[in-house]
């Protein structure tokens, strides 16, 4: 290891605190960590000059690859102007034409409204905030309920935490969060009796992410959507992972054409570059907000970075490559190999089940198939598996025994091949192949 390699790592291991990180294992004096120090196309370079490809979009963000010249060339010349100017009180080419880049993507009368914060769990926040006060505005202050899905995920913050339902992240904060009501199904949601107090219903649309890669039944949404129509509650799509193009269409909700009343976008929104996040609305929504100061309906939320210049210039860039690569057009094919890559992997004795939607896949590891014995949690299977593909030349997290390979969607056919080929070997190396 070269001395500024393991000079990186002792300062890291003596100062950092990571995510979702049992430190004691990350500070073992076995554990060596990787230092990533670039990154070009779908491949991540550390610190001793290996090559690695970015099997989960550097943690579901990367769109067009890193380095992309079109994006480093919008994020300098943006840089070479102002790196941030206050989006309160004032506004800025970037967001302005943002806002309406995004808009575009919905029919003329819907979510033509944008409202820019920082990170995913932040864009959720927004809705959440924003569906309690239309609710008081619109005199229903009694809709207080807010309902959603079992193992969702939407993100860390207490307000954003308090709508997630994956028992190992947010069970201890129980007390200190607004109680929700979480259902399984569309069955459980049409069986609630009395949904004349439900604020507003919240769901990843047509797959779950975090829950371990989970897509739901076909339909859904249109279901969602007229069950809200009928009580009149408000719904929120949660697209921080499948927006911008993730599962073969721009969006999630275009697979059904279901237009919410608040879309929560941000990991993919800058290309994976820069923290940003936009909480698209529907107009009616906004328009209950108008009023004379008196009437006091002003929204009275914002962060510091609020539509940050340099985020919106990769975000535009991000959509101009859309279009000049002709992202979506080349994805039918990708998205083909995925699955025949996959299908390779549906015989292996340790491979329970492998699910994929659009260029997001899971392969859900078991110790014994039918009957099935899953692994004990306490021995990190899939991470374990993770760490030994490394030697194969893959980048990935598990989702507890759930691998994830979702490259950016700029990956070829080849690379496809490759990262499945890389997780297979790591399987057979950590499971065995019988
Ligand atoms: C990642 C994610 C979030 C949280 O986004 P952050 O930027 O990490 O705060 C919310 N919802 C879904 C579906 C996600 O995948």
């Amino acid at each position: 290891m070269s001395p500024s390699t393991s000079r990186w790592i002792d300062l890291d291991k003596r100062h950092g605190w990571h995510p979702f990180t049992q430190m004691r294992d990350w500070n073992a004096p076995d554990h060596d960590p990787l230092v990533l120090v670039s990154g070009e196309g779908c491949m991540l370079t550390d610190s001793e000059g290996r090559e690695y490809l970015d099997g989960n979009s550097s943690i579901w963000t990367n769109i067009h690859g890193h380095n992309h010249p079109k994006i480093n060339a919008a994020i300098r010349e943006q840089l070479d102007r102002v790196a941030h100017v206050s989006f309160l009180g004032f506004t800025h080419p970037g967001a302005a034409t943002l806002a309406a880049r995004l808009a575009a993507f919905f029919p003329k009368t819907d979510l033509q409204r944008v409202f820019f914060s920082d990170d995913g769990s932040t864009a959720v926040e927004v809705a959440i905030k924003m569906t309690i006060q239309y609710c008081q505005i619109r005199g229903t202050p009694h809709r207080k309920r807010f309902i959603s899905f079992c193992n969702a995920y939407h993100g860390d913050t207490i307000g954003a935490a308090s709508l997630g339902g994956v028992p190992l992240f947010h069970d201890r904060f129980t007390d200190f969060q607004f109680p929700v009501t979480r259902v399984s199904s569309m069955d459980d949601i049409a069986s609630l009796h009395d949904a004349g107090d439900v604020a507003a219903v919240i769901v990843e649309p047509l797959i779950q992410g975090v829950a371990g890669i989970r897509p739901w039944p076909q339909g859904m949404l249109g279901q969602l959507r007229d069950w809200c129509d009928h009580t009149g509650a408000l719904l929120i799509f949660d697209e921080i992972l499948t927006g911008f193009g993730r599962t073969g269409k721009m969006f999630a909700c275009h697979h059904e054409n279901v237009v919410p009343d608040f879309l929560c976008l941000a990991k993919g929104l800058t290309g994976g570059y820069l923290p940003l996040a936009a909480t698209m609305v529907r107009e009616g929504v906004f328009e209950a907000f108008l009023g004379t100061m008196e009437e006091r309906r002003t929204f009275y939320y914002g962060h510091s970075y609020t539509a940050n210049p340099l985020g919106c210039a990769a975000a535009l860039a991000s959509l101009d490559i859309f279009e000049e690569e002709r992202t979506l057009t080349h994805l039918p094919a990708k998205i083909e190999t995925l699955h025949n890559a996959l299908q390779t992997l549906s015989g292996h004795p340790h491979v329970l089940a492998t699910r994929q939607l659009g260029l997001i896949s899971g392969i859900e590891l078991c110790k014994r198939r039918a009957p099935n014995v899953p692994y004990d949690w306490l021995e990190q299977i899939g991470a374990k598996v993770c760490v030994v593909a490394r030697d194969h030349g893959l980048l990935t997290r598990p989702i507890g025994d759930v691998l994830v390979f979702m490259p950016p969607l700029s990956v070829s056919s080849t690379q496809i091949e490759f990262g499945i080929g890389s997780l297979r070997r790591a399987i057979d190396a950590v499971c065995g192949s019988e």
